[in-house]
């Protein structure tokens, strides 16, 4: 017999099916037994009333554990008491395996434990249906980023993760010993996919691991995270990857708001809303926006994560937008290689995208030209003939072009108004956090 889920039930009125999943919740009364299993998408009741069901099978729910796997054949039956409105008469319980009691965690949900707790059980934490939903959306995106890549003509590249020193600063390095070599884990793909769009590719885009050996204790830094990059050739400014950030973003949130509607709902009580168009204001205007509330940032500086919060609330009162581009960074928080206007060279082309007052994005057009990216190095201290890989993709033809690196852990944080990123990973790797 083919097994079926519980969503399918409605499908199989008064027939015979084969079901199975984990025990959510057994109750005993003198002459019925219900049990709640549930699978991968909902819950089913099992129903066995003393004078209907085999007594072998009554004296074997007595003995059956809370998670313990089972498989049951029986009638699909309308029920009033059932959350679904259906419940199954079994005919035979098959015990596939016995769980332990009591479970580390709770996994109805009904009594919290810490995060860090959880996580140490993740395989039981996500037993829980709200906590699923977060990795079917989570799926989702990662499909509908490459689907969004795919038909706008860019090519999916798979670049290395064990590399010599990138294009960055080299602070946030893993080091690795390879074969007595010194090596390091890829901090970006920075380097191979502005190499890739030299090569002639002209557009591309991958999703793969990041790694950052930075120490920090936050809720929205992780120290391997999974990252969506893309870089594009022949492009007129910074804007024109700002647009392509706005358009790719639209696509995903229609997308979900389709595939993923019933877990939206679960998480957040409705759907994702769709951005009309998302405004951008430069570095400058958004501190002056800030200023005028009371937070007052230094020309040269970084928003911080507060600063971050109160202007997606300000965006969202005066823009009626919940994302926002930024714009116009000062040079001094940028690397080398963004390029700089040619009417101030105090800022670069590059911009932030906030959701939800969360940073989802860093991108910027980049230098291209061998003698000024020469230039801005050594302006940062660094002698770009030094870094041979990089500086060789400017020497024989290389395009305008410009690119952005996201993270997808961020945008699932910021979609789902989780509280911490590691609620929307699965494993996390953070600087204490090195298990399961
Ligand atoms: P932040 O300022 O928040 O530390 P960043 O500016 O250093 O981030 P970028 O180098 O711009 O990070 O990385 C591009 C994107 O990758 C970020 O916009 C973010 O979405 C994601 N990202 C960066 N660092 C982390 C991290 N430690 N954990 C999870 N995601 C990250
Ligand atoms: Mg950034």
């Amino acid at each position: 017999m083919q097994r079926i889920h519980s969503s399918d039930l409605k499908n199989y009125l008064n027939k015979k099916v084969l079901v199975s999943g984990w025990i959510q919740d057994i109750r005993i009364l003198s002459n019925i037994i219900f049990l709640v299993i549930k699978d991968r998408e909902g819950f089913i009741q099992i129903f066995l009333p003393k004078n209907k069901v085999k007594e072998e099978l009554f004296n074997l729910c007595k003995n059956l554990t809370k998670e313990s796997v089972i498989q049951v054949i029986g009638i699909v039956l309308k029920s009033k008491q059932a959350k679904l409105g259906f419940e199954i008469i079994p005919e035979s319980i098959q015990v596939l395996s016995l769980a332990n009691t009591p479970t580390p965690i709770d996994t109805s949900g009904k009594i919290n434990s810490d995060l860090s707790v959880r996580l140490d059980h993740r395989f039981l934490d996500l037993r829980n249906p709200k906590r699923i939903a977060i990795f079917k959306i989570r799926s989702k995106t990662a499909l509908l980023v490459s689907e969004f890549f795919d038909s706008n003509g860019f090519i999916n590249i798979n670049t290395p993760k064990i590399t010599t020193t990138g294009v960055e600063s080299g602070a946030e390095l893993f080091e690795v010993n390879y074969f007595g070599r010194k090596a390091f884990l890829a901090q970006s793909p920075q380097i191979y996919k502005q190499m890739m769009v030299a090569a002639g590719l002209e557009k591309v885009y991958e999703i793969g691991a990041v790694f950052r050996a930075e120490k920090s204790h936050t809720t929205r830094h992780l120290t391997e995270f999974t990252g969506i990059d893309f870089e594009q050739a022949f492009i007129e400014s910074e804007q024109d990857i700002m647009d392509t950030n706005e358009n790719l973003m639209k696509f995903i949130i229609k997308g979900l708001n389709k595939q993923c509607k019933e877990q939206l709902e679960l998480i957040l009580g409705h759907t994702l809303i769709e951005p009309k168009k998302i405004p951008r204001i430069t570095m400058k205007e958004a501190k002056e926006m800030l200023a005028k509330k009371g937070k007052r940032l230094p020309e040269k500086e970084d928003f911080d994560p507060e600063a971050e919060k109160m202007l997606g609330e300000i965006i969202k009162k005066e823009f009626d937008s919940d994302f926002v581009f930024v714009y116009l960074y000062p040079w001094e928080k940028r690397p080398f290689y963004h390029m700089l206007p040619e009417n101030d060279k105090s800022v670069t082309k590059s911009f932030d995208l906030l959701w939800n007052g969360l940073e989802i994005a860093t991108g910027a057009q980049r230098e291209h030209r061998y003698e000024i990216l020469k230039e801005q190095a050594k302006r940062k201290g660094i002698d770009l003939d030094q870094m041979k890989d990089y500086a060789n993709i400017f020497k024989y033809g290389c395009p305008p072009h410009g690119g952005t690196g996201l993270g997808l852990d961020r945008i699932i944080e910021a979609m789902l108004c989780l509280d911490n990123i590691r609620e929307g990973i699965l494993l996390p790797r953070d600087p204490l956090r090195l298990n399961p």
